[in-house]
């Protein structure tokens, strides 16, 4: 039926152009597709003589859209008209979203020994020997099946992608699914996909998207590592330049555990998924196109500021690179040298700058990066693959108490992206609104009661801080803070240094606050959630974004301020948002929960206030 009815109905067309100057590339591809899939109608792409499905990356790709290009959206069938009205919209959203690669502007230098130049890809200095890239492939026979390994290879890289939806780089993963999905639907078996996969990687020679054969390399080694083939990859323990005609996007994350100093390509592009995951990664690293692979374990400099190579440094070069480096690592490290000091404003109010943790590993290097507390332990992260027992979340709750004079621990936040493997939570048409945080209480109320024990029993008198999340009326608080009560008084637990309070981030609060303040004894701004409740965009949406320093939050925040009178903190993301500190601490913040990363710089913004 529904086949008919998209045969006989009428069409419905809009032209859409490409304004991005990396052009309608894999990324964006990839988050359009996915679009594209969740109408049941047909849509297709027409351009110039070409008229492709726009549910498939590869046939998007093979466009081969260009700054400039415009092209015909065409769909037909139920909710066509609703189909290409999302759609443009989406299209336009990814085209004005789709910030160009910054070409590095090379530096002046004084080196004195020949050089070769080259194009960078992430600045910085590495002195260090070459060391050649060579992999070798070895097979052995296993009994998985080609559907399997394309499973298990999906599985790989939705995880990856799962890490951090929000993140540029992670969509890279995202990108190559789609790719696979799209592969995989149309070859039957390993002989015709691997075929297919060159196949493509011909067609794009000397095209625009010529950087994404390292995207269809990629997905191909994923698939047969599942069918028997491993690859050796095997690197010096001792810091090494790399030197490599290109790498896989995957072999950047294999490199970031290794003493890797640089990296030399011989045939990327600044554009490619590698590129874009070394410079995540920090790795200075350089595109030269010519050959130095007769050049091995020479210990040479790497200048990324100035762009180039010296094979043959002199004693007066090193001296010059290791001024250089001095001088950029300076600038950094006075941010990370005083990350222990108390970050004061220049009118010197203290502002407390406290980490976001969410295990006992990310406890310890909050305290190595100069936290002075922890203001929100997401402990959801703890109870991730498998539930730990009561015993297990006590002692892991009682290292962290112990590494901080301050914690705020907060209780299981689940539900919306949030999902634990064990737990069957009801079928929700809209998770984020739906079983999360605290309302798991209803659906799960003996794991909740078993964590707050576990919590109040480690807590040993200590001063910790319970926080509640998704909170979003007074009754709920009441009830849950009178569970935890009543758990102390049964198991003879004194709690009197234990304070009890909310996140705020769902919108209700904010207009409850006059009662809340009667009840609670802190508050922490979830600006994450609040604020993907106050737009009604959801935080892991792919393509409706919203702006976080939107006037809407900040009038929130200010009015949180205002109606407020038990002390407030803030742990979304927002906090260590380098063009938000000044306005937060202006709205009279005093307490910033950061991620471990950020605590040196965001100390450092402070003092410039
Ligand atoms: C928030 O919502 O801002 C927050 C800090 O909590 P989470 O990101 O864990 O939901
Ligand atoms: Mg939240």
């Amino acid at each position: 039926m529904k086949f008919f009815k998209n045969l006989f109905s009428k069409p419905y067309k809009t032209t859409l152009t490409v304004t991005s100057n990396s052009g309608f590339h894999l990324r964006p591809i990839a988050v359009f597709v996915s679009k594209a899939k969740s109408f049941d109608c047909v849509i297709k792409a027409s351009f110039k003589h070409q008229t492709v499905d726009t549910k498939s990356v590869n046939a998007l790709l093979a466009l081969n859209l260009d700054k400039g290009d415009s092209f015909t959206l065409i769909a037909k069938g139920s909710s066509a008209k609703e189909a290409l009205n999302v759609l443009s919209k989406t299209f336009h959203t990814l085209m004005q979203n789709d910030e160009p690669i910054k070409h590095i502007q090379k530096k002046e230098h004084h080196y004195l020994g020949a050089c070769l130049y080259g194009e960078s890809i992430y600045e910085g200095i590495a002195i260090a020997p070459l060391f050649t890239h060579e992999q070798t492939e070895h097979y052995e026979e296993i009994k998985t099946t080609f559907i399997e390994a394309i499973t298990y290879a999906t599985n790989d890289l939705e995880k990856l992608y799962s890490t951090d939806k929000n993140n540029e780089n992670t969509m890279i993963y995202m990108a190559q699914k789609e790719l696979l999905a799209s592969l995989a639907k149309e070859e039957g078996t390993f002989e015709n996909f691997e075929q297919r996969i060159y196949k493509e990687i011909e067609a794009l020679e000397g095209g625009k998207l010529e950087s994404k054969r390292v995207d269809y390399l990629d997905i191909l080694q994923r698939v047969k590592s599942y069918l028997g083939y491993s690859t050796n990859l095997s690197f010096p323990k001792e810091a090494f330049i790399l030197i490599a005609k290109d790498l896989l996007p995957s072999d950047i994350l294999a490199l970031e555990n290794t003493q890797v100093a640089g990296v030399i390509l011989k045939e990327s592009t600044l554009t490619s998924h590698t590129a874009i995951l070394l410079r995540a990664a920090g790795i200075p690293s350089l595109i030269l196109t010519q050959d130095i692979s007769k050049y091995p374990h020479t210990r040479v400099i790497l200048d990324t500021y100035s762009g180039l190579l010296l094979i043959s440094p002199s004693e007066a070069d090193f001296q010059e690179a290791k001024t250089i480096q001095k001088q950029y690592q300076n600038q950094i490290s006075k941010a990370y040298e005083k990350r222990f000091e108390k970050a004061y404003t220049k009118k010197g109010k203290y502002i407390k700058v406290s980490a976001n943790i969410s295990d006992l590993r990310s406890a310890e290097i909050a305290k190595k990066e100069g936290a002075d507390g922890i203001g929100l332990f997401r402990t959801e992260f703890l109870f991730k693959e498998q539930k730990p027992d009561f015993q297990l979340q006590v002692d892991t709750y009682r290292k962290i108490f112990d590494l901080f004079p301050s914690t705020t621990v907060r209780t299981l936040d689940v539900g919306g992206d949030k999902s634990l493997p064990y737990i069957q939570l009801p079928h929700e048409h809209n998770p984020f609104l739906g079983i999360r945080g605290i309302r798991l209480f209803q659906t799960h109320p003996k794991l909740i009661k078993e964590q707050l024990l576990a919590i109040l029993t480690a807590a040993n008198g200590k001063k910790i801080k319970i926080m509640f999340p998704m909170i979003s009326c007074v009754s709920e608080f009441i009830e849950i803070k009178k569970i935890a009560q009543t758990l102390a008084k049964e198991n003879n637990i004194n709690i009197s240094h234990i304070s009890f309070g909310i996140m705020i981030e769902v919108p209700s609060t904010l207009f409850l606050l006059e009662s809340f303040n009667k009840e609670v004894d802190f508050y922490s701004i979830g600006t994450n959630d609040l604020t993907q409740y106050l737009f009604a965009i959801e935080r892991t949406h792919t393509t409706l974004t919203t702006n976080p320093l939107s006037p809407a939050v900040f009038h929130a925040l200010d009015f949180i301020m205002h109606h407020t009178t038990k002390p407030v903190s803030i742990c979304g993301e927002l906090a260590s948002n380098k063009q938000a500190i000044p306005k937060l601490l202006d709205l009279g913040l005093e307490t910033l929960s950061v991620s471990p990363k950020h605590i040196a710089q965001t100390k450092e913004e402070i003092r410039d206030v």
